[in-house]
């Protein structure tokens, strides 16, 4: 796997550990201008190929990380060290309403086989009816799913997700989480996915970690077995421990 680190603005020994992990993210601190840092000296590390949850209340700072994780943003202090491949999802699918359907998925890549590359990885994602369709003829959901091909056709090596499916409503967002788990077990990516949704964390993630005062102030492996239900035996006791670190108590509700 090869990696680049960005902007070490720290002494930062992240790239010669980097073998077995996908990602390293050491005293990575972010404000924007004057205000108060956002990221505090934040730590993480992520193994190639698991699939890591990020929650964390509004406002704590999950989009800023991911944005600085995926280089759109620049690093105020620390060290990150990612792989090369990398593909952001965000909650709003951001294609371009003047491109058809395939040609968004392959946007800005080479070769003649682009277009059969847009359709394979169409077809992955269900949306293979809808290769030539315009952007703004899709559902919310088919969107989504075209956003996912245009991920998955670069072939990540650390695929990051903002809360991709909070749009979408409730039955939707279910036939999703069931996509990208299987999309996840395919291709076997590192996956960091930012959701407010305790649930869809335990449905879908290896681990689950929460952001607070700028720092992961939660880590938490969730060793269910897959395919899970939320009916399984225990989703109840880890789902009380997240909604716990995020600070919701039911008795105050
Ligand atoms: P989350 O995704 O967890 O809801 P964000 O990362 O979007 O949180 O925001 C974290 C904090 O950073 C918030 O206080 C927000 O107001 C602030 N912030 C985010 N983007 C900007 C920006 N471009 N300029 C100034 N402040 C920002
Ligand atoms: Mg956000």
């Amino acid at each position: 796997m090869s990696h680049i680190v960005q902007e070490t603005v720290t002494r930062g020994a992240a790239e010669s550990r980097t073998r077995d992990v996908a990602v390293i993210v050491e005293g990575l601190s972010r404000r924007f201008g004057t205000g108060p840092l956002v990221l505090d000296g934040l730590n993480l590390a992520i193994a190639p190929g698991s699939f890591v949850a990020l929650l964390g209340r509004s406002g704590s700072g999950k989009s800023t990380f991911l944005r600085t994780l995926a280089g759109l943003d620049p690093v105020t202090e620390g060290s990150i060290a990612r792989p090369r491949n990398v593909s952001v999802v965000f909650q709003e699918h951001r294609l371009l309403p003047w491109k058809r359907v395939w040609e968004n998925v392959v946007l800005g890549q080479d070769g003649a086989d682009r277009r059969d590359r847009a359709v394979t990885a169409l077809e992955e994602v269900g949306l293979g009816h809808r290769v030539d369709a315009w952007p703004l003829t899709l559902s919310g959901g088919e969107a989504q799913r075209a956003a996912l091909a245009r991920a998955l056709v670069r072939e990540p090596e650390f695929l990051m997700l903002d809360e991709p499916f909070a749009a979408l409503d409730a039955l939707t967002r279910l036939k999703m989480q069931g996509l990208v788990s299987r999309l996840w077990e395919r291709h076997r990516c590192a996956v960091l996915l930012v959701t407010h949704d305790v649930d869809e964390a335990l449905l879908l993630a290896d681990r689950a970690v929460v952001l607070e005062r700028g720092n992961i102030r939660t880590d938490m492996t969730i060793p269910l077995a897959r395919p899970r239900r939320h009916t399984d035996p225990g989703f109840e006791p880890l789902r009380a421990t997240l909604l716990d670190a995020l600070g919701v108590h039911w008795e105050k509700l």
